[in-house]
């Protein structure tokens, strides 16, 4: 069984089919999804995906793309929706300095709004970062030093510093369909030596196919090629592979019930 730990169900790209998303899924031995919310104002939308369905959980948060919609989001915004029992997570939130589709001060203001939810919360944080490992890595270490939270770096494409620093402060990482495209030699590196008890597999459909889909819309059923490639790169069996991104899913993301 696997876990899908970064989807986006409640979009365009899969409104009429998630009936058969999730059939497909299930068929394909994903046994539970998150589906993450990338911007407050769609936490509605994010969790009703969820409602009614066992093992599909939901998160509250503003992806920094979209940081610029939510420049004042206090801590007291995001707790507003944590009690929700299908609410395991914040984010995503985090920096992103590729795309700059958000200034840096509405992308900063955002992340530690989101920091300071997880505190009081004590709901894990999931973390983008891209193009922004130093001061990724800063951050994390400054706000660790505070106080310590759980958090994880999804769909990690970042640089092995940040890595190092993340692996030590305890933080956990996800690995996406990246880790199959030819070129991705440093993810993989990266994914050979994470602690082994602190890696997850996500689709983050509908991006990021993994080979031989990629180029195509991605869907949980995908994630099972994700596990078969991390299999590869650890010298895990698929038994393993699911059993270890399971654990880690569930330990992590203590908030949901782990089916029986
Ligand atoms: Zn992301």
């Amino acid at each position: 069984m696997f876990v899908d730990s970064h989807v986006n169900l409640h979009g365009d790209k899969f409104a009429g089919e998630l009936p058969q998303i999730f059939e497909r899924a299930e068929a394909a031995n994903v046994s539970a999804m998150l589906n993450i919310c990338c911007n407050i104002k769609d936490v509605s939308a994010t969790i009703k995906v969820c409602e009614g369905r066992d093992n599909l959980w939901a998160s509250v948060g503003t992806h920094p793309h979209d940081a610029k919609d939510n420049p004042d989001i206090t801590a007291a915004d995001l707790l507003a929706h944590t009690d929700h029992p299908k609410v395991i997570g914040i984010g995503e939130t985090g920096l992103d300095f590729h795309y700059n589709f958000s200034d840096r001060t509405p992308q900063l203001h955002n992340f530690q709004a989101h920091i300071e939810a997880v505190r009081e919360s004590g709901l894990p944080l999931i973390i983008h970062s891209r193009n922004a490992d130093i001061e990724m890595a800063e951050i994390l270490t400054r706000e660790m030093k505070k106080g310590e939270f759980k958090a994880l770096l999804h769909c990690y494409t970042s640089g092995e510093k940040l890595a190092r620093t993340a692996a030590e402060l305890g933080c956990y990482f996800s690995m996406s369909g990246i880790i199959t495209f030819k070129n991705a030699h440093e993810v993989r590196d990266i994914a050979s030596w994470l602690p082994e008890d602190r890696i997850m597999i996500e689709t983050d459909c509908p991006y990021l196919a993994p080979v031989p889909h990629r180029g195509r819309r991605c869907e949980p059923s995908m994630v099972p090629l994700v596990a078969e490639k991390l299999a590869e790169i650890r010298g895990w069996t698929i038994e393993e592979t699911a059993q270890k991104t399971t654990d880690a899913f569930y330990i992590f993301f203590d908030k949901a019930k782990r089916p029986a």
